[in-house]
């Protein structure tokens, strides 16, 4: 069942109801105009990742800064981004099972929805989805370019596979897909431009094998928020994918620039708010934001621009707290904005953007793609 929001428009940030998740609409505004300003200095194009955001709200803006689409993970968050009004749609990522590739090619009448491959076994079923359902289906070939998650072979393997797409009566194919996923919470600035040039390596040997091909490469997309300078200084890629930059999260926030410090030209925008729910004996503050409300996988959440109050434990529903010697105490009641270390799966636990403004709740957003992950 839908859960009202945990607050209305005009509450003030200690009025709202816990665990919520927030946007500071400033900070994340500066995030996407920062990003536009930094695409508007090269050729090549935004197509931002949904599977960060989930809501056709956050796509709108950024399509209005010039975002050309957007990337989604999953069938169902494509359908509700082209519900919401997106006309040019990439799944950046494989879709296996006729249920989904049957609702895959019933979405080209309302957008241009745009599927990767990466396994020519999967051309067939691809094919006949579109020709069931009488549609052209626009299709990237997904390459390998050291991120060790889907994608084939760079090179001949690769464009023997785009020759099967392109062989397809309802088949278009459209270009390259690669995304370097393990190399964008790397540290190191040094250490990612390495990855990237290693990636940049196959995707050259890509585009060779697709010219002897005789196959035209129009699009060539990937980099996350971790790297895409680093895919932009490369020259080969048409479109960058960021999701996490309108968000961020500590995870990121711990990468380190070209001069080796952990600074970032976009600004942490995503919070969970959380109360002091115990704090029954001394020395002990526990708040209501457990695990079921922040992501842990990439670590535990850090407390807003408080570093001396730790978030040292979770559980289900629960987050202990503990604090140098010195440090205010927690107060019973008290309200405490987490930083999540991971954005993506943090706002797949909420159903409401609390979107704040100079301490004033300013709009509300459903978080309209939870729980697509079909
Ligand atoms: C997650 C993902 C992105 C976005 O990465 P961020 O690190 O969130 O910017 C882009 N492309 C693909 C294929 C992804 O899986």
């Amino acid at each position: 069942m839908p859960q009202p929001p945990p607050a209305r428009p005009g509450q003030r940030e200690h009025e709202i109801d816990t665990p919520a998740l927030l946007i500071d609409l400033d900070a994340f505004e500066h995030n996407l105009d920062t990003m536009a300003a930094l695409m508007a200095e090269t050729l090549a194009k935004l197509r931002p990742h949904a599977k960060t955001h989930k809501s056709p709200v956050v796509a709108r803006q950024q399509m209005l800064r010039g975002a050309v689409g957007q990337c989604v993970q999953k069938v169902g968050e494509a359908e509700v981004l082209a519900w919401g009004g997106i006309a040019d749609i990439l799944v950046s990522n494989e879709v296996v099972g006729e249920t989904k590739l049957a609702r895959l090619a019933a979405l080209q009448r309302i957008a241009r929805v745009t599927v990767c491959v990466d396994d020519p076994r999967n051309v067939a079923p691809l094919e006949s989805a579109a020709a069931n359902a009488d549609v052209r289906i626009p299709v990237l070939v997904e390459i390998d370019a050291g991120g060790a998650r889907c994608g084939i072979e760079p090179g001949e393997p690769a464009a023997q596979l785009a020759r099967s797409v392109a062989a397809c009566e309802h088949l278009t194919f459209g270009g390259l897909q690669s995304y370097h996923g393990s190399a964008q919470h790397v540290r190191r600035s040094e250490d990612r431009a390495a990855a990237v040039a290693s990636e940049n390596a196959a995707l050259r040997a890509t585009l060779a094998a697709l010219e002897r091909a005789g196959l035209a490469c129009t699009t060539v997309t990937g980099g996350g928020t971790g790297t895409f300078e680093h895919e932009l200084a490369g020259g080969l890629f048409t479109e960058i994918q960021v999701g996490s930059y309108c968000f961020m999260d500590a995870d990121y926030g711990r990468n380190l620039n070209a001069r080796g410090v952990a600074v970032s030209p976009f600004r942490q925008s995503l919070f969970v708010l959380a109360t002091v729910m115990s704090a029954a004996q001394p020395g002990v503050a526990v708040l209501d934001a457990g695990h079921k409300a922040v992501a842990i996988e990439s670590g535990l959440p850090l407390l807003h621009e408080r570093p001396r109050t730790r978030y040292v434990d979770a559980s289900d529903e629960h987050g202990t707290l503990a604090w140098d010697e010195g440090e205010a105490t927690p107060q019973l009641g008290e309200k405490i904005r987490l930083v999540p270390s991971h954005c993506d799966p943090t706002v797949d636990r909420h159903e409401w953007y609390v979107c704040v403004r100079g301490g004033r709740v300013e709009a509300l957003w459903p978080v309209a793609a939870r729980g697509a992950m079909f």
